[in-house]
């Protein structure tokens, strides 16, 4: 079709035009086109959703379930995530005021994000941090304060948090916290949590809870900074890793009735409800569970450990982490610092897609991040990939 002139193209969005494209998928992008290519950058569940799950979604579909779903959700979700918040983080949220159900835990950020901020605030993020979190913020208008936790085993400690709310003085708004985290795979210990949610309510802060890697966690408990300090808690979750979803959109989120009120408003403005059968299917998914409740953290975490052990003999250096499923690796010195080089190298030499650990913020310098929700097939090919190619390397 014929282009419009460039003075019209000038009248787009300036605040979108500010922003760069995620350098996540652009990267991906660019490593997708390589023949042969196995990618370890994928941040999603190679399973399949579970057939009871999608038998709910079709009956829904059968039935006609083809209106408009009450905004904030069907009131059988609600309660079914109400009660699902009940048993995972022992505290209590009212269905009928204070859950909202959104398109994926994306929806539930931008809502909660656009509900939250005004221009001029500032959120504190621990980094390296979830890409989408920075243009989400810069849209609001609000400022993200990047945290580089690197120095402290990517956890951000109540020490380090008060030491950075005296340095940015006031606007500070709320701590975005996100555990198990992406990229790193670190989760939040109950007591590091519990001297946060002190800090942040001494401060008159929000604390913004992303847990939606909260079921996949390896030989430790799940602690929620909701069950500490639910009247600051926005608890955001969802089950695209839980459950297998990714696909069906479904996210949530919980949090005091006066800001979930404002939240709603804005999730009727952005969507106005989700799916009738996706939300079938996710009810169906809290109702009943998963026929076998470990099976994927099992099998997530003897990948984990593959991976560890692989790139390990290999000269990187990584904590092992608790929950997700992804590493976060420091590559060795001998192998250059910059890891964006590095991933590009590794992709066209080696035919292994990679994520550059400075794609997730301050500290994410000279690190890779690797997915291990693919295949063990593929893992371990990918592992003798890498072997192949660090060793050309220090010829
Ligand atoms: N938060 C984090 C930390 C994530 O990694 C992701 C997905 N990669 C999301 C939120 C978004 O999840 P959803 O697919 O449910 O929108």
């Amino acid at each position: 079709m014929p282009e419009l002139s460039t003075d019209l193209y000038g009248t787009i969005s300036h605040k979108l035009d500010a922003l760069k494209p995620s350098g996540i998928r652009a990267f991906d992008k660019e490593v997708s086109r390589i023949p042969g290519i196995i990618k370890l950058t994928v941040g999603e569940p190679d399973f399949n959703t579970p057939e009871h799950v999608k038998q709910a979604a079709i009956k829904s579909i059968q039935n006609d379930d083809s209106h408009y779903a009450p905004q904030a959700g069907k009131p059988e979700l609600l309660a079914a995530i109400s009660d699902y918040i009940k048993q995972t983080r022992q505290v209590e949220y009212d269905p009928a005021s204070e859950v909202v159900v959104t398109v994926g835990a994306t929806e539930a950020l931008d809502a909660t994000l656009f509900s939250l901020l005004n221009t001029g605030d500032k959120v504190i993020i621990p980094t390296p941090a979830f890409a989408l979190y920075f243009p989400l913020i810069a849209m609001t208008g609000a400022t993200a304060v990047q945290v580089d936790t690197s120095a402290d085993g990517f956890v951000l400690t109540p020490e380090r948090l008060e030491e950075v709310l005296e340095q940015e003085g006031t606007g500070v708004k709320a701590v975005l916290l996100n555990y198990p985290s992406n990229p790193t795979g670190r989760e939040y210990p109950a007591d590091v949590l519990a001297g946060l949610a002190k800090v942040i309510a001494a401060h008159h802060l929000y604390a913004i809870a992303d847990e939606i890697y909260s079921e996949l966690v390896y030989g430790v408990e799940h602690a929620s900074i909701a069950s500490m300090i639910p009247e600051r808690t926005l608890l955001i979750s969802g089950l695209s890793k839980s459950h297998a979803m990714t696909g069906y959109r479904l996210g949530y989120i919980a949090g005091p009735a006066k800001i979930m009120k404002s939240i709603l408003k804005m999730h009727c403005y952005l969507v106005t409800t989700v799916t009738d059968s996706t939300q079938a299917a996710a009810t169906e998914a809290l109702v009943n569970g998963l026929d076998d409740p470990l099976a994927f953290r099992q099998s997530y975490e003897k990948r984990r450990d593959m991976v560890i052990a692989g790139l390990s003999k290999l000269g990187f250096e990584m904590a092992t982490p608790e929950g997700a499923f992804y590493i976060f690796a420091k590559i060795p010195a001998a192998f250059g610092k910059d890891d964006e080089q590095f991933a590009r190298d590794l992709a066209s030499q080696a035919k292994v897609g990679v994520t550059p650990g400075s794609a997730f913020g301050a500290g994410g310098e000279g690190y890779i991040r690797l997915s291990y929700a693919s295949s063990e097939a593929d893992i371990q090919e990918c592992l003798k990939r890498i072997a192949s190619f660090v060793e050309k390397i220090a010829e």
